[in-house]
C-alpha cells in the first residue's frame, strides 16, 4: 500500500477535467502576471471568507510580512507569538528588525495561550499574531479583547486554517489582518508557491497592496518602501477551481479525523482534542506519545508509512533566534514537551478508510510489542 502524507496527485486526477481548461486558458491568454483570475480569486476569497478585502501575494510568508510592514512594525518593536509554529511567523517578525516575543501555548490545543499573553505585553508592543496550528482556531475572543485593552492589532496567521471556523465565523475574518498560505500542502493549495492577506480595513487594505506592488499605487511613482510580491495567473486560475470544493474537502478531512480518534481510543496516546469553539479542519492530524515517540516514527518509516514532527524544535530554541532572543530551555515548558511528544499521521481528504486501517493496525501493533 503506497499511502501519501497529502496526496496532490490522487486529488489532481480527480480534478483534471477541470483544471487542465483553466490552465490552458491562462496559457492561452498570455496574461501571466494580474490576469483577470487574479482579480477573480480576491474577490471569490471576499465572498468566502466574508471579508472586504484581499490581497493576492506570493506566498504565506510573504503574506506575513506584508502584513507586518502595513502596521509600520521595525525595530524596537514587539510582536507576541507562539514559539510552536512553523518558522515563518517568527521569522517575519524578526527580519523587519522587531522582537518576536513568546507566549507558551494551551497544551490541549497546541494554540497560544491567552491567559499568559497580557504578562508580556510592554509598551514595545505592537501586535499579537495568534496561529490557528494544525486547521484548529487559536481562541480568539479573548486574544482580541486584550488586544483591543491594549491598543495592539491582532494578525492571524491562517496558513494551515483556510476555512475554519471560530464561532461560526472564518478565521481570517476576526483580527486586523488575515495570513494565508496557497502552499501546495495546505488545505487550499496551488501548484506552486501562493499566498493571501486578507482585512476589513480599507486603509489597511491600500496599504498592503501598495507595498505588495513596490509601495506604488501609479506606476513609476514609489510612495512608500515595497516589495514584489505577487500571485500569478495560472495559480489564480488553479485555485479558483479547487476553492469550489473547499469545505467538503474540509468535511472530509474531518471526517476522517474522527475515525481516527475512534480507531486509536483506548491505546494510551493523546489524540487530538477539538474545543467548543472551534470547527478543525485538520490540517494535520497530530498524537502525542508519552514517551516513545521516535521510535514510533523509525517503526512508521520501516512499514512505508509517511508521517512528520511539526515541529521538532520550538522557535525560541532554534539557532538562528536562541543567541540574540536571550530565551533558553525551559522557558516555554509545553511547547518544549509537545515538540518531544508530537507525530502526525498521514490526513488529506482523499484518504481512505482502508489506509487508515492500515495505519492504525501498525501504531496499535507497536504499542502492543512496546
Ligand atoms: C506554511 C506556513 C506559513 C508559510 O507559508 P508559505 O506559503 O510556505 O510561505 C506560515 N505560517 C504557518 C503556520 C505555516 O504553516
Amino acid at each position: 500500500m503506497k499511502i501519501q502524507m497529502v496526496d496532490v496527485k490522487r486529488q489532481y486526477l480527480k480534478l483534471k477535467n477541470e483544471m487542465e481548461p483553466a490552465v490552458l486558458e491562462v496559457l492561452e491568454s498570455g496574461q501571466f502576471i494580474n490576469g483577470p483570475a487574479v482579480h477573480q480569486l480576491a474577490e471569490d476569497m471576499q465572498h468566502y471568507l466574508g471579508v472586504k478585502y484581499a490581497i493576492p501575494c506570493a506566498s504565506g510568508t510573504d503574506a506575513l510580512q506584508l502584513a507586518l510592514m502595513a502596521l509600520n512594525i521595525g525595530p524596537g518593536d514587539e510582536v507576541i507569538t507562539t514559539p510552536f509554529t512553523f518558522v515563518a511567523t517568527a521569522e517575519t517578525i524578526a527580519i523587519l528588525g522587531a522582537k518576536p516575543v513568546y507566549v507558551d501555548i494551551d497544551e490541549k490545543t497546541f494554540n497560544i495561550n491567552p491567559e499568559l499573553i497580557e504578562a508580556v505585553i510592554t509598551p514595545k508592543t505592537k501586535a499579537i499574531i495568534p496561529v490557528h496550528l494544525y486547521g484548529q482556531s487559536a481562541d480568539l475572543d479573548p486574544i482580541i479583547s486584550i488586544a483591543r485593552e491594549h491598543g495592539l492589532s491582532v494578525i492571524e496567521d491562517a496558513a494551515q486554517a483556510v476555512g475554519e471556523n471560530y464561532k461560526g465565523k472564518k478565521v481570517c475574518s476576526l483580527g486586523l489582518l488575515g495570513c494565508i498560505s496557497f502552499f501546495p500542502s495546505k488545505n487550499l493549495g496551488a501548484y506552486g508557491d501562493a499566498g493571501m492577506v486578507v482585512t476589513q480595513d480599507e486603509e489597511v487594505a491600500e496599504k498592503v497592496k501598495m507595498i505588495a506592488n513596490h509601495g506604488s499605487k501609479t506606476r513609476y511613482y514609489h510612495n512608500i518602501l515595497g516589495v514584489n510580491s505577487r500571485l500569478d495567473t495560472l495559480q489564480a486560475a488553479i485555485l479558483r477551481v479547487k476553492l469550489k470544493y473547499l469545505d467538503q474537502w474540509n468535511q472530509q478531512r474531518h471526517a476522517n479525523a474522527l475515525y481516527y480518534s475512534e480507531k486509536l481510543a483506548g491505546l494510551g496516546i493523546t489524540t487530538p482534542y477539538i474545543a467548543k469553539y472551534a470547527d478543525h479542519i485538520f490540517h494535520q492530524y497530530t498524537i502525542q506519545l508519552e514517551s516513545d515517540r521516535d521510535e514510533l516514527q523509525l517503526y512508521l518509516n520501516e512499514k512505508g508509512i509517511p508521517n512528520a514532527i511539526y515541529y521538532p524544535i520550538p522557535l525560541h530554541l532554534q539557532d538562528a533566534y536562541r543567541e540574540t532572543s536571550g530565551y533558553k530551555k525551559g522557558d516555554f515548558p509545553v511547547s518544549e514537551r509537545m515538540a518531544e511528544r508530537v507525530i502526525s499521521l498521514p490526513m488529506h481528504p482523499d484518504l481512505t478508510r482502508e489506509e487508515q486501517d492500515f495505519i492504525v493496525d501498525a501504531i496499535t501493533e507497536f504499542l502492543g510489542r512496546s
